[in-house]
C-alpha cells in the first residue's frame, strides 16, 4: 500500500479508488500520467504507463531512497517492488520472481533493465571481484539477447520477439552468484534486426537483404559501429571463445546470403541461380559445395517400400525450403547463444552447507495479451501463455492474501472471481483441447487444410461455451465459415484466422538440412544439430509440434513460477505515436480490460482494501483522536489504534490483525485522510 500522497497527483494505489468502476481506474489512470506519476499501485502489483520520455527517477539518489525500504514508505517504483523481492528473498530466504506484462511497446524491456539494475546497485556492496563479473555478465547476457532477438517492428522500434525469464541466484549474503535464462521464441518471420546486420559486415545497407527489407527504409542506424562493438565485446565478456564468436558471425552471413538467393527453372530442373552464391555458403558452414547445392535443390525422401530416392525440388518447394532453412538456422543459433550463456552463468560449485541456502529471484518479460484485427497462430499462443498466467496470478494473489491473513490471525472471507481455468482447459486438454486437435491434424497423412482443422474444432468443442464459429453461430456475419473461430478469453472475445496454423505449428524444415549442418566441419554448427544424425528412413517419430513445445515450455514455465513469491509489473502504453503527453483513452482502457486490472483491484479488495502497522497507522492519524494525540497512554498501539477507529466511528469496517489493522473499504480510510489534511 502506498503511502497517501497530495492527491492532485491521483491515488497511488487503485484500492483506494471510491468504487471499482473502469471510469475511476480510468480517470485515476490518467491523471497520475499526465502528472508524470508513471507508476501507480494495486496493492503490491505496479501499474506502470510507458512515458516515452526519459524520467528522472532511475538515479543513484532514487536508488538510495527505496533501498531497504517499505513499499509504502515512498511513491511507487520499481524499485520499490525490486526491494521488496530481494528483501522477501533475503531476509526470509523466499524464491520470488517479478512477473512484467503488457502488450508491445509498453515498457516491458526496460522495466526488466530498470529492475536488474536496481538489483545489481544494492548488491556486493564490499565490491567483491567475482561477484562483480557475476553482475556484469548478468547484465551483458542482456545486450546479447536483444542484439540477436530484437527487431524494429511497427509497434516498437526495439521490440522483443521472445519472451525471457530469468533466474538470478543469491547466496547467503544477498549477493548474485549466478544465474538462468528460460527463453520464449515465438515469432520467426521477424528476425533479421538491423543490429544483426549491422554485425556483420559483408553490405552495410540493410535493404540489399530480402529478409530485412521490411520496414527498412524506416530503419535508421547512425551508430552501427557502436552497436555492434557492444555486442561484441559483451560476447567477449560473457566469456564466448574467439572460434565461437566467429561461428556466429559466419550463421549469420549465411542466413543473409540464404535471403538472396534466387532459383531459376528451365521446365525441367531447377538451378540456383550464380554459383558463388554456394560455395560462399559451404565456406561459411564447413560443408562442401556439392552438399550444399544438393539440400536446397533435392530431398530425400522414402518411398513405402523402404526405398530412399532423391526428388528435385520445384522452383516453389525449393524456396519453400531456402526459407524454413534461414530461419532454422536463426531459431537455432539464437538457441545455442541461450544455452551457451546459461553454461556460463550457471551456479558451480555451491554447496548449501557452506555458502547456506541458495536463493533465486526470477524476473520475466513476456507479451502480454493481443489482439489485433487479423489474430493468427502467434496470438493463439501468446494468448494462451497469457490465460496461464493469469490463472496463476489469481491463485498466487489469493494465496498470498489468505497466508497474511492467516498470519495476522483474521477469519478468511471467501473471494469470487472468474476462474479461468476451462479456458486454458480450452486449449491445452489432452485429447480434447485446440493444440490436440491441431496436432492431430498435423499428424494426418494426407492433405489436411486449415479449414478441415477448424471443422474438426467446430464438432468437437461445439459445446464449449467459450468457443464459438461461424458454423455454431450463423448469424454472427463478422466470421467467416471457412476460417474463422472465436474464443472467448478472461480478457475478452478474440476471433482467429486457422489460415497457417498447419503450417505454422508443423516442423517444416526438410531432414536433408538438418543433416548438412550435422556434417559441419565447424563443431560449433555441428553441436546445434544433434538431431542431424538421422538418416531419413530413421526419422519415423514425428517431432513435437510448435504449439506443443509451446506448450510445454510454458506449463514448466509456470511451475517455476508457481513457488516463488510474486511481485507483478502492468505495462500500459499510453499511445501509437510514441508521444511523451498523448493519452489515448480507447487505447489505454482496453490493455486495462486485457491485463485484468479490475478484477485485480476486487480481488484485492474483497477482503480488505487497507492494511497497515499499527505503529504506522498511529504515526499518520494520531493527531485526529484526542486519546492518541500527541502520544497515548495505552498499553498498546493497537489499543491506541482502536480508540482512532471508534472515535471515527468505523469499528464495523475493520479487523485487527498481530501486527496490522485491516480496512475493509477505502471511504474510512478518506474520513481520517480528511481530517488529517483539516488539521
Ligand atoms: P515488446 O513487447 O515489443 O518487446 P516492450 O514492452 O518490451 O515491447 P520496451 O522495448 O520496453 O517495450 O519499450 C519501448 C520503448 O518505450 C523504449 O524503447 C523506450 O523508448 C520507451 N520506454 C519504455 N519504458 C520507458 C521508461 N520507463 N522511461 C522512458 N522510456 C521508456
Ligand atoms: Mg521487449
Amino acid at each position: 500500500m502506498a503511502e497517501l500522497e497530495g492527491l492532485e497527483f491521483g491515488k497511488s494505489d487503485f484500492v483506494l479508488l471510491d468504487e471499482v468502476t473502469m471510469e475511476q481506474f480510468m480517470e485515476n489512470l490518467k491523471l497520475r500520467f499526465e502528472k508524470g506519476r508513471i507508476y501507480t499501485y494495486i496493492g503490491e502489483v505496479v501499474v506502470s504507463v510507458n512515458p516515452y520520455r526519459q524520467m528522472d527517477i532511475y538515479g543513484k539518489d532514487n536508488i538510495e531512497a527505496y533501498r531497504g525500504r517499505e513499499l509504502y514508505e515512498n511513491p511507487p517504483h520499481l524499485y520499490a517492488v525490486s526491494d521488496a523481492a530481494y528483501k522477501a528473498m533475503k531476509r526470509r530466504a523466499k524464491d520470488t520472481c517479478i512477473v512484467i506484462s503488457g502488450e508491445s511497446g509498453a515498457g516491458k524491456t526496460e522495466a526488466s533493465k530498470y529492475i536488474m539494475q536496481y538489483i545489481a546497485a544494492i548488491t556486493n556492496p564490499s565490491q567483491r571481484a567475482e561477484v562483480e563479473s557475476v553482475k556484469n555478465v548478468l547484465l551483458k547476457s542482456n545486450c546479447v539477447l536483444e542484439a540477436f532477438g530484437n527487431a524494429k517492428t511497427n509497434r516498437n522500434d526495439n521490440s522483443s520477439r521472445f519472451g525471457k525469464y530469468m533466474d538470478i541466484n543469491f547466496n547467503f549474503n544477498g549477493d548474485p552468484t549466478g544465474g538462468h535464462i528460460n527463453n520464449y521464441l515465438l515469432e520467426k518471420s521477424q528476425w533479421c534486426s538491423d543490429e544483426m546486420l549491422q554485425s556483420f559486415h559483408l553490405q552495410n545497407d540493410p535493404a540489399v537483404y530480402v529478409y530485412t527489407k521490411e520496414g527498412a527504409e524506416t530503419v535508421t542506424s547512425n551508430n552501427d559501429r557502436s552497436s555492434h562493438k557492444a555486442v561484441l565485446s559483451a560476447l567477449e565478456v560473457i566469456g564466448f571463445s574467439k572460434e565461437e564468436i566467429t561461428s556466429v558471425y559466419q550463421i549469420l552471413a549465411t542466413i543473409l546470403l540464404l535471403g538472396n538467393m534466387q532459383f531459376e527453372s528451365d521446365g525441367e530442373s531447377v538451378n540456383i541461380v550464380g554459383q558463388e552464391v554456394v560455395n560462399r555458403i559451404s565456406e561459411l558452414t564447413a560443408t562442401d559445395p556439392e552438399s550444399v547445392n544438393k539440400s536446397l535443390l533435392y530431398r530425400t525422401v522414402a518411398t513405402g517400400g523402404g526405398e530412399v530416392i532423391e526428388k528435385g525440388h520445384t522452383e516453389q518447394d525449393a524456396c519453400f525450403g531456402r526459407d524454413a532453412f534461414a530461419k532454422a538456422l536463426y531459431e537455432r543459433l539464437f538457441g545455442w547463444i541461450v544455452s551457451r550463456i546459461n553454461s556460463i552463468i550457471e551456479v558451480k560449485d555451491y554447496d548449501p552447507v557452506l555458502h547456506g541456502k541458495n536463493t533465486v529471484i526470477g524476473v520475466l518479460d513476456i507479451y502480454g495479451f493481443e489482439i489485433f484485427d487479423n489474430n493468427s497462430f502467434e496470438q493463439f499462443c501468446i494468448n494462451y501463455c497469457n490465460e496461464k498466467l493469469q490463472q496463476l496470478f489469481i491463485e498466487l494473489i489469493l494465496r498470498q492474501e489468505q497466508d497474511e491473513y492467516q498470519r495476522e490471525g483474521i477469519t478468511w472471507q471467501h473471494i469470487e472471481y472468474f476462474n479461468n481455468q476451462i479456458i486454458v482447459d480450452l486449449v491445452e486438454q489432452a485429447h480434447k483441447g485446440i493444440i490436440s486437435i491441431l496436432d492431430e491434424a498435423c499428424l494426418t497423412v494426407g492433405k489436411v487444410t486449415d479449414t478441415v482443422c477448424l471443422d474438426s474444432m467446430d464438432t468437437k468443442l461445439a459445446q464449449h461455451p467459450h468457443y464459438t464459429s461461424r458454423k455454431l453461430s450463423p448469424t454472427d456475419k463478422s466470421m467467416d465459415f471457412q476460417k474463422h473461430f472465436r474464443i472467448r478469453h478472461y480478457a475478452g472475445d478474440v476471433t482467429y484466422s486457422v489460415e497457417g496454423f498447419l503450417d505454422k505449428n508443423k516442423d517444416l524444415l526438410f531432414q536433408d538440412f538438418k543433416r548438412l549442418m550435422y556434417n559441419s566441419a565447424n563443431p560449433v554448427l555441428k553441436e546445434m544439430w544433434p538431431d542431424g544424425h538421422l538418416s531419413i528412413t530413421e526419422v519415423t517419430k514425428r517431432p513435437l509440434t510448435a504449439a506443443t513445445l509451446f506448450k510445454n515450455s510454458i506449463v514448466a514455465l509456470v511451475d517455476k513460477l508457481a513457488c516463488k513469491e510474486p511481485y507483478y509489473v502492468r505495462c500500459i502504453k499510453p499511445n501509437e505515436m510514441k508521444s511523451p503527453v498523448l493519452f489515448d483513452d480507447a487505447r489505454c482502457q482496453h490493455q486495462v480490460a486485457y491485463l485484468g486490472l479490475l478484477e485485480n483491484v476486487r480481488v484485492r479488495r474483497a477482503g480488505f482494501a487497507y492494511r497497515q502497522l499499527y505503529a504506522r497507522f498511529l504515526q499518520r492519524y494520531k493527531m485526529t483522536c484526542e486519546y492518541t494525540w500527541p502520544n497515548h497512554l495505552m498499553a498498546s498501539d493497537r489499543e491506541a489504534v482502536e480508540a482512532i477507529v471508534i472515535q471515527h466511528g468505523f469499528q464495523d469496517d475493520v479487523a485487527y490483525g498481530q501486527t496490522k489493522l485491516f480496512v475493509r473499504t477505502p471511504r474510512s480510510l478518506f474520513t481520517l485522510e480528511q481530517e488529517r489534511n483539516h488539521l
